[in-house]
């Protein structure tokens, strides 16, 4: 390990203030938000996210693919699994581990609205990498921003489908990087 970027207690921390922020912001919304977990990087912010908001809401889930596992993006975004309920009308609470280039949650947001015509799109994310936006994006709940682009694991954040169990989150070493490769091959 490098350097560690968040502890359990910080995350512990963020959630609870995101949490409430949303339930604040949300509390006079006509019809339940929708609140849709990006899998499988936001799987364990998203569980502990939502038990911080004190609202009715409707849970959901998508799959996108962009990075396919490594250190960069492969440039390409697919929707591998599309929401299951109606958006239209609904405020929709894009739940994201990390927003990095913006390709991701540029493609997904246009998806959505072309789509669903939801009420409007927000985007709550545990990590906003600022420094590296090459799409305009904007994350309206950032948990944590970035000033410098490092390559981050744990807590959802994955190397090749690795560290996502993992409850804080860090910079790994080149010789980590090495030994998950072997594995992985
Ligand atoms: P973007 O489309 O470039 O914004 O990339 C977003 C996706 O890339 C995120 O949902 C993550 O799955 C992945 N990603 C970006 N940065 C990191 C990182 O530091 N560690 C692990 N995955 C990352
Ligand atoms: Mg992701």
């Amino acid at each position: 390990m490098e350097e560690t970027i968040l502890t359990k207690t910080q995350i512990e921390e963020i959630v609870e203030r995101l949490g409430k922020k949303l339930t604040e912001d949300l509390k006079d919304e006509e019809k339940p938000p929708v609140f849709l977990c990006v899998m499988k990087g936001a799987m364990p912010f998203y569980s502990d996210l939502i038990k911080h908001v004190d609202l009715d809401m409707v849970c959901d889930y998508i799959q996108l693919s962009s990075y396919e596992g490594g250190l960069a993006s492969t440039g390409q975004v697919k929707m591998l699994t599309d929401v299951s309920v109606d958006l239209a009308g609904r405020t929709v609470v894009i739940v994201e581990d990390i927003v990095d280039s913006g390709l991701s949650m540029s493609f997904l947001t246009k998806y959505l609205q072309d789509k669903y015509q939801p009420k409007r799109i927000l985007i709550c994310a545990l990590f906003d990498k600022f420094c590296a936006r090459k799409n305009p994006v904007k994350v309206d709940y950032a948990g944590y921003r970035l000033n410098e682009s490092k390559f981050l694991v744990g807590y959802g954040l994955d190397y090749k489908q690795l560290l996502r169990n993992v409850p804080y989150v860090y910079v790994p070493s080149p010789s980590e990087l090495e030994g998950w490769d072997k594995k992985s091959d």
